[in-house]
């Protein structure tokens, strides 16, 4: 089906979908990486614009460059590797740090296999080795939240922020700005989760935040996997909270932001090494757990099943109400060595719900063409993308 005719024939006004939506799903590509360049691989992956994203995915595995076949993903909006996190931020969590000023329960994940991207997205370039380190989602999301706060339209509402920052490794919580103290998950009786003794620092500048940021990720868990010599096992949780400055310090708005543990399979993990073993069944019950709670969120179901995975356990308020607003980052590797991976990950995040996309009348050129957004089926309107 061609892409373009599907957008001509959608009869539905532009402005009707610009509203803010619950769930947004996105799609990165990163570059080729300079060992992927040395051993000549092919980028198999394509970003044609307008949400999609194409995967020339080998047929046999005799001859790899013949017999392309093209897979075609549809998403809120796609990103090629030429994209800055500064642009990536913009379309995915910009708007989530304004809907926690409306009082809204708001969560961004980077999810995919290891080496795709998702630390670079979410925490930048921490290590300091480059001149000019690129900013990453968590930086340029604490930013704005000072911009906010600061600023006369969200004054009268008095607010504070406060930042925790915690891994969650084989089922456990670690504070990160705290020691890596073990910490428990407790449900109460009107089922509101806490996670018992976490650190909640308050903050009044971005700058303080990236120092804690910096020094909690030099404690994250990391391991030894094929895919990467120091990939993280663990998913790393960075909360900025307002709270209404009364003297109960009132929560007003909550965004997590989550770089997820590597989505490879147990088969793919060259060691045989038990706790290996059990460490990847852990990430794939909470990243199988993730998936069904945003899929309960697209189809606006009453049941969320928060309770499979301490991951969704501890987002639980995340995923209920009509407050609650969601974006997914899915990261892909170029390579055709990575191409099972990158379809693992594409059909994981093309599941939570189906799209209607079309071009927005509105933004620059650069925008309008990447600019776009997506419908619940439940509406009522034609399914127009083929799955
Ligand atoms: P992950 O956290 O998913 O395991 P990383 O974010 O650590 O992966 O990325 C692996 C490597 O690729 C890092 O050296 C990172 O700097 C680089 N990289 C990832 N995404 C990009 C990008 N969009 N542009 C340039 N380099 C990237
Ligand atoms: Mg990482």
């Amino acid at each position: 089906q061609n892409f373009r005719e599907t957008l001509e024939i959608i009869p539905i006004s532009t402005t009707d979908l610009i509203e803010p939506h619950r769930i947004c799903v996105c799609v990165r590509k990163r570059p080729l990486n300079k060992q992927e360049i040395n051993r000549k691989e092919i980028d198999v992956v394509s970003v044609p614009g307008n949400g999609s994203l194409l995967v020339h995915e080998p047929k046999q595995k005799v001859d790899l460059t013949k017999y392309l076949d093209n897979q075609v993903f549809h998403f809120d909006y796609s990103f090629d590797e030429t994209t800055t996190n500064d642009l990536v931020y913009k379309f995915t969590a910009k708007p989530l740090v304004q809907s926690i000023f409306e009082g809204c329960m708001a969560t961004c994940f980077a999810y995919g296999q290891t080496g795709s991207g998702k630390t670079h997205t979410m925490g930048g370039d921490f290590t300091g080795k480059q001149q000019n380190s690129a900013k990453g989602v968590y930086a340029l999301a604490a930013q704005d939240v000072f911009t906010y706060l600061n600023h006369r339209r969200y004054n009268s509402l008095d607010l504070s922020a406060y930042v925790s920052f915690f891994e969650i490794y084989n089922g456990k919580v670690y504070d990160l700005l705290n020691k890596k103290a073990k910490l428990r998950v407790l449900e109460d009786d009107r089922q509101q989760v806490q996670v018992v003794g976490l650190e909640e620092v308050y903050v009044t500048t971005a700058e303080e935040v990236i120092r804690m940021i910096q020094a909690g990720s030099a404690c994250r868990t990391s391991g030894q996997t094929s895919a990467n010599a120091n990939s993280s096992r663990s998913h790393a949780v960075l909360q900025i909270v307002l709270r209404r400055n009364d003297r109960a310090t009132t929560l007003h708005g909550k965004f997590s932001l989550v770089d997820l543990a590597g989505n490879e399979r147990g088969t793919d993990v060259s060691s045989n090494d038990r706790s290996t073993l059990v460490e990847t069944a852990e990430i794939n019950r909470s990243l199988l757990a993730l998936k069904e709670c945003i899929r309960s969120l697209g189809k606006n179901s009453d049941h969320i099943p928060f309770r499979m995975s301490t991951l969704t356990k501890v987002l639980r308020d995340s995923f209920i109400g009509e407050k609650s607003r969601t974006c997914m980052i899915a990261m892909v590797s170029p390579g055709m060595s990575s191409c099972e991976y990158t379809m693992n990950t594409l059909r994981y995040a093309d599941s939570p719900h189906i799209f209607i996309t079309f071009v927005s009348q509105r933004g620059n050129e650069l925008f309008k063409a990447m600019e776009q957004t997506s419908y619940n089926i439940e509406t009522g309107l034609p399914d127009l993308v083929d799955h």
